[in-house]
C-alpha cells in the first residue's frame, strides 16, 4: 500500500471492561493533512496514543510506511519519523525555548560510535550541528527571537508552535497534531497553519484532531470521525458537516 503511510488494521483498546478503541482500520493517505474529529470521549486521543506508541494496543496493528510497528515505543517511532504533539504541550518550563528542541531524542549519534579515539571532538561537532538544526527550525516556526527565553514564560500558541518545532527535530515524514488550534490566538494560528501547509506541501503529513469545524473545513482532506470507539465516517469535510450520523452522534455527546 504505497500510497498509505499509515495502516491501522482492527486497531482495539479497553480500558477494564470499557472499550475505548473499537477495531478501527484505517489508511492516512501519504501527503494528506488528513482531520479526525468526533465527539468528546470517542477514542480519538486513545489512538493517537496507540499510533504514537504511548498506549498499548489491546489488539490490531499499526504500521507505518509499510512496516509493522505495533508496540513499538514513542521514542523509537520518533526516531523512524512520527512525531506527535499534545493538546497540552508540556515544555519543560524552566529550560529556554532552544534547549526544550534539543532535548528532542534523536540524532545522539556520538553514543553509538564505537570507542572512538575523537570521540568528544565528534560529539562536540554533532552538539554544533544539532544546535545548527534547532535554530533553523526556531526561524521556522517563528520562536527564534524567544530562543533562550525560559520555555515556561511562551505564550500558550508559541508553546504549540514550539511543540511543532520539537516534532521537527526528528525530520518526521508524519505529524500527529492533537487540536493545534484549540487556545490559540488568531494570528498564532495563521502562523501554525502556514507552517504545516508549507511542510505538507514539502510532502510532511499530518494528521490532525481539531474540534474547530472551520478549521477542519478549510484544510483537512480526508477527515475521519470516530464516534464511541469506531470509524463513523470518512470523506471530505463538507460531506462530514452534512453527514446526520455524524451530526446525531455529536448530539448523543
Ligand atoms: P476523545 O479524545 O475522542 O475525547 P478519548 O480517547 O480521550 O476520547 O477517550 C475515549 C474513552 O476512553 C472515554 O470514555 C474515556 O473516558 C476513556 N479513557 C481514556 N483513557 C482512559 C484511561 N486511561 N482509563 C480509563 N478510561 C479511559
Amino acid at each position: 500500500m504505497n500510497d498509505s503511510i499509515l495502516t491501522l488494521t482492527g486497531l482495539t483498546r479497553d480500558f477494564g471492561a470499557f472499550r475505548a478503541v473499537d477495531g478501527v482500520s484505517l489508511f492516512i493517505r501519504r501527503g494528506s493533512i488528513t482531520g479526525l474529529i468526533g465527539p468528546n470521549g470517542a477514542g480519538k486521543t486513545t489512538l493517537f496514543n496507540m499510533v504514537a506508541g504511548t498506549l498499548k494496543p489491546t489488539s490490531g496493528t499499526v504500521a507505518l510506511d509499510g512496516k509493522d510497528v505495533t508496540g513499538r515505543s514513542a521514542e523509537a517511532l520518533f526516531r523512524m519519523g512520527l512525531a506527535r504533539t499534545f493538546q497540552i504541550p508540556r515544555p519543560f518550563k524552566r529550560m529556554s525555548v532552544i534547549d526544550n528542541l534539543l532535548l528532542a531524542p534523536p540524532a545522539q549519534i556520538g553514543e553509538s560510535v564505537p570507542g572512538a579515539l575523537f570521540r568528544r571532538g565528534r560529539v562536540a561537532e554533532q552538539e554544533r550541528a544539532l544546535r545548527e538544526k534547532a535554530q533553523e527550525i526556531l526561524e521556522f516556526v517563528t520562536l527564534d527571537h524567544l530562543a533562550e527565553h525560559p520555555a515556561g514564560k511562551i505564550s500558550g500558541g508559541q508553546m504549540k508552535l514550539l511543540e511543532l518545532g520539537r516534532a521537527l527535530m526528528g525530520d518526521p515524514t508524519v505529524i500527529l497534531l492533537d487540536e493545534p488550534a484549540a487556545g490559540v490566538n488568531p494570528t498564532l494560528t495563521a502562523i501554525l497553519i502556514d507552517r504545516i501547509e508549507e511542510l505538507n506541501r514539502r510532502g510532511m503529513t499530518f494528521v490532525i484532531i481539531e474540534h474547530d469545524m472551520d478549521f477542519v473545513m478549510r484544510h483537512c482532506d480526508p477527515v475521519i470521525a470516530l464516534a464511541e470507539g469506531k470509524v463513523l465516517f470518512e470523506g471530505t469535510a463538507e460531506e462530514a458537516r452534512v453527514n446526520p450520523e455524524l451530526l446525531d452522534a455529536y448530539l448523543g455527546a
